[in-house]
């Protein structure tokens, strides 16, 4: 399996970072090790002094695809989740600076943090509410409403490039708020006031 994610896909992030605002998706990938689930504890890298945690609602593909028509994107994928993108703020800066690729900054061991998953059909896609809990306190307020680039039009531009196969993972772009984990945090993820996701900083 794959994960692909997509940058800059809320202008208030977009902003707080002073990113200008992408005209097409920005898109990256994290590979299978990447990924951490089943409310595992996040274990800090040493090559970070600024890990930065960014809720994002993912997406479950269901059935493989190529050259996906937008208006059949719908069907691709059936379950809707939460994630963590984590990433090493400092080496993306450096990263940026150079011209260079993103992978060391984002697409490390764990860095992909999943959920639990529901059934699409629970939701309507184009105004999903989702917020994350820092040791309790609201770091992110996010609505799917506020997306640049819509569920079914990152389909249709994802799998003009990338064939989708069943069991990739979309991480559709983190709204404002991002910050610096430390060793010690609990971030708790709500989708439509669900508690979705549980993750500890060890
Ligand atoms: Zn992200």
């Amino acid at each position: 399996m794959k994960i692909i994610c997509i940058g800059r896909n809320y202008i208030d992030h977009a902003k707080e970072l002073n990113n200008p605002v992408p005209k097409s998706p920005i898109i990256f990938m994290k590979p299978s090790t990447a990924l951490l689930k089943d409310g595992k504890p996040f274990y800090h890298p040493d090559f970070s002094e600024n890990v930065h945690y960014e809720l994002e609602v993912v997406l479950k593909i269901s059935k493989n695809g190529k050259a996906i028509a937008e208006r059949y994107a719908e069907d691709y994928y059936d379950a809707v989740g939460l994630g963590i993108d984590f990433t090493a703020r400092d080496i993306q800066d450096k990263c940026k600076d150079k011209g260079h690729p993103w992978e060391l900054a984002k697409s490390f061991d764990n860095s992909a943090v999943v959920g639990d998953f529901i059934e699409k059909s629970k939701f309507d896609a184009l105004g999903i509410k989702f917020q994350l809990m820092k040791n309790g306190v609201l770091t992110q307020d996010g609505n799917t409403k506020d997306l640049i680039f819509n569920f079914c039009y990152l389909i249709n531009y994802i799998s003009g490039y990338f064939t989708l196969q069943k069991g990739d993972l979309i991480f559709t772009g983190t709204p404002a708020g991002v910050g610096k984990v430390n060793i010690g945090d609990h971030l708790e993820g709500y989708l439509e006031g669900q508690k979705m996701l549980d993750c500890r900083i060890k």
